[in-house]
């Protein structure tokens, strides 16, 4: 199936399907096989630079995630090498996996920006971040435990923690990878079995780290990929009742309907990572304009504004405001747009064609509703789903474009007056993903910091999510944590063992 696994569709590699070293089928991958779909189904993989189908990949439907989970339920039962396995082992074959992705880093990354669209140096960065997070986790295999408790009465008690069991995950398009390892580096640890349903618009990464994963030694069952669309795989995953948890990454309008379904099939436990609107305040103390122009446009133009943390929402005092906008619109129209697999390129083309016309009917709103353009506002070329880096001034918190996820290369830059004011208009969302502020003073950087109701605050940075640190959101930005110790909380149960101890030996 992947037959050249060290060759990659490198940039000077014509674009044409046929000479890339790629398949023309991808199946799914359960208990360590590649098979058909029970339907035959396929649907086609889109290059959305070229708008050209790149390969096709059998499409899961109720059957197959049912045979997923059967697999991954069996994979799960006491006495399966998994559960049997030395925790400390499960490390290191997390480390074996990450070995292999190391070694096909190229391949990898050329997969998601064939099958992505972001930049290639983008798509190595999530790689690199990727091997990161699932070597942290590795880490954590052998340094699970519970606690001895002290209670009242006759008794000792202590806990254990557990796996939580088979584990659904079904994970978007705009980051691949790294989605993938943010799933799947806590679940390992943790000692769970999985089944992984990609998104359907980037399903190739996720198929071939499938492969990697047998490579590396997981047992048949652990691991299994179930690529389709979200009203049918998706649906199947989150209502499935041998599943224990479910993990979804998403927008907030899916991540109701997982939550519906989770509740009336089985209860399984459910995390939601989902949409934002993040602010990022820049203060007239801060200092260096050129720097906060550059920091707030790399947190809005970074993955071409595919990204549920961009600071989507810039509030800049009013003091700097003309001034900062000039450096925010140069550095837009600097922004190298074009062919992804160019190494000077920065910003590739979206995703898909709905995500495209999305994005360009927000531009539109935005017109329409008074906001001042400054720069792009349109389709970059005709061919491939690009559109230019765009910059919106003089923008009202009641514009569409000052409160909905544009999730594009759309800047909307905000005045404000007082400290007060911009904490206020921070919270006047119904996300709470993440928020920046850009100052000189601690004092002004604390009380903000713990005024916003935002899962994540940087403070004089933006977008710094590390493996170690806890990453979700607050209100309707999700539930639950990833990343850190509070992610790997989330695929554990906690038992309680009480124990009787006699008052005196007879
Ligand atoms: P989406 O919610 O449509 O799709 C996400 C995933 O859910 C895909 O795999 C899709 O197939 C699946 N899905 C769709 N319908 C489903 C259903 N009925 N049941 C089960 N699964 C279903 O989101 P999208 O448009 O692909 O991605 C963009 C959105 O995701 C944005 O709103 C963005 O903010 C959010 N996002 C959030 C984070 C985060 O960490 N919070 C990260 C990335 C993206
Ligand atoms: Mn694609």
């Amino acid at each position: 199936m992947w037959s050249h696994p060290r060759k990659h569709p490198h940039p000077s590699v014509p674009r044409q399907p046929e000479e890339r070293p790629m398949p023309k089928k991808v199946e799914l991958f359960i208990n360590n096989e590649f098979v058909e779909a029970a339907s035959g189904r396929t649907f086609p993989v889109i290059d959305p630079a070229t708008e050209q189908v790149i390969s096709n990949v059998s499409e899961a439907g109720p059957d197959d995630v049912d045979k997923a989970v059967a697999a991954a339920r069996a994979a799960f039962s006491s006495k399966a090498p998994w559960r049997t396995m030395d925790a400390s082992r499960r490390g290191s074959l997390m480390h074996r996996l990450c070995d292999l992705l190391e070694r096909d880093l190229e391949y990898l990354a050329a997969l998601d920006t064939l099958d992505n669209g972001k930049p290639m140096s983008e798509s190595r960065g999530d790689l690199e971040y990727s091997v990161g997070t699932i070597r942290y986790y590795a880490g954590w295999c052998d340094k699970i435990h519970g606690n001895t408790v002290p209670c009242d009465g006759e008794f000792i008690c202590m806990t254990r923690k557990e796996p939580v069991g088979v584990v659904g995950q079904i994970i978007p398009w705009n980051y691949p990878l790294m989605m993938l390892a943010w799933k799947w580096g806590p679940a390992l640890a943790a000692g769970c079995t999985i089944v992984l349903k990609p998104a359907e618009l980037t399903p190739l990464s996720a198929l071939y780290v499938a492969a990697l994963s047998k490579e590396a030694g997981f047992p048949p069952g652990v691991i299994n990929v179930v690529p389709g669309y979200g009203n049918v795989a998706g649906q199947a995953v989150s209502q499935h009742k041998d599943i224990d948890k479910i993990a979804f990454t998403g927008s907030t309008v899916v991540g109701r309907r997982v939550m519906a379904a989770a509740a009336e099939s089985n209860l399984k436990r459910v995390t939601m990572e989902l949409g934002g609107k993040s602010p990022i305040v820049v203060c007239d103390d801060y200092g260096n304009l050129d720097e906060a122009a550059e920091v707030c446009h790399v947190a809005m133009f970074g993955n071409h504004g595919q990204n549920c943390c961009a600071g989507s929402r810039t509030f800049v005092h009013e003091s700097i405001y003309p001034e900062f906008v000039k450096r925010a619109v140069s550095l837009a129209k600097k922004r190298v747009v074009g062919d992804p697999f160019n190494e000077k390129t920065q910003l590739g083309p979206l995703v898909s064609k709905g995500q495209m016309e999305r994005v360009l009917g927000y531009i539109e709103k935005g017109k329409s509703e008074g906001a001042k353009l400054e720069c792009g506002g349109a389709r970059h070329g005709s061919q491939g789903y690009f559109v230019q880096p765009t910059v919106f001034s003089d923008v009202t918190d009641n514009m569409t474009i000052a409160k909905e996820e544009i999730f594009g290369p759309v800047q909307v830059i905000m005045k404000f007056k007082t400290l007060d004011e911009v904490i206020e208009r921070s919270n006047n969302t119904e996300y709470g993903l993440a928020s920046g502020i850009l100052t000189s003073n601690i004092n002004t950087a604390l009380v903000y910091a713990q005024a916003v109701r935002a899962g994540s605050v940087w403070v004089n940075c933006y977008d710094i999510a590390l493996p170690q640190t806890p990453f979700g959101g607050y209100k309707q930005s999700g539930q639950g944590k990833e990343l850190g110790e509070d992610g790997l909380a989330e695929y554990l149960e906690t038992k309680t063992i009480v124990i009787k101890v006699p008052t005196k030996m007879s």
